[in-house]
């Protein structure tokens, strides 16, 4: 089969258009994953982080517990103390006793002053959970609906996407092998998946350098292949000024 330089380059920029919009079908699909993945993450970091407040809460209402019986446990020991001084022998004896009562009523504050404490750490601590569950509970929504765009926009694009393949694999049997080859790697370098490009306003509309008169007269004549000297793109035109 024998073409022209020129329907060459009219097959390159229909690959290369296919190929774009194929491109931007994956762009598009390949944020949301991401997205929802993101979502995923934050959410299970603020259930983690309510688990952990419920934990602390709990373990401090068992402390509190704790104080309370030992409360109980001092004030019957007190009240057997009591009794005792009833009976003593002595001064000393009823000194001893003295300051075992002491003792006990010394405890009695030291856990009134951790069950006030222990409370006033639980009032913050659900404040502070209120508003992770009020986060969390946003996210939740945030997901619920990124989760229905990406169904979607993976619904709408499979369509679009298996009618570009086929036309892919048309435009390519277009091409000569050597040349589709050469196509395939200059798009494998290149950030923006361009390969075949047009010189626009004097400059490679691939990297924007300056492409010079007479070498854009000869990409007009296509007589010959030429790649843009700076970033190797198929340079398939040059588009005409707009005054
Ligand atoms: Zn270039």
């Amino acid at each position: 089969m024998e073409s022209t330089v020129a329907s060459k380059l009219e097959a390159l920029a229909k690959l290369q258009s296919i190929d774009s919009q194929l491109d931007e079908i994956k762009r598009v699909r390949g944020d949301l994953p991401e997205e929802v993945q993101d979502l995923e993450d934050e959410i299970e970091g603020y259930e983690v982080r309510v688990r952990k407040f419920d934990d602390e809460v709990a373990g401090l209402n068992e402390s509190i517990a704790q104080r309370k019986q030992a409360i109980k446990d001092s004030e019957s020991l007190i009240r057997k103390y009591e009794e005792q001084q009833q009976n003593v022998r002595n001064n000393r004896e009823y000194d001893a006793i003295t300051k075992e009562i002491e003792l006990q009523k010394l405890e009695i504050q030291i856990s009134e002053k951790k069950i006030k404490e222990a409370h006033y750490q639980i009032d913050q601590k659900k404040t502070e959970i209120e508003g992770t569950k009020h986060r969390l509970d946003e996210r939740r929504k945030d997901l619920e609906n990124k989760q229905k765009e990406l169904e979607q926009i993976v619904a709408e694009s499979q369509e679009e996407e298996r009618k570009l393949e086929d036309d892919r694999e048309k435009a390519a049997g277009n091409i000569e092998p050597r040349l589709l080859s050469a196509y395939s790697r200059i798009r494998k370098n290149v950030r923006n998946g361009l390969a075949v490009v047009s010189v626009k306003r004097d400059a490679c509309g691939g990297c924007f350098n300056t492409v010079p008169p007479q070498r854009q007269a000869d990409i007009a004549a296509q007589k010959k292949i030429i790649v843009c000297e700076h970033c190797g793109r198929i340079l398939a035109g040059v588009e005409l000024r707009v005054f």
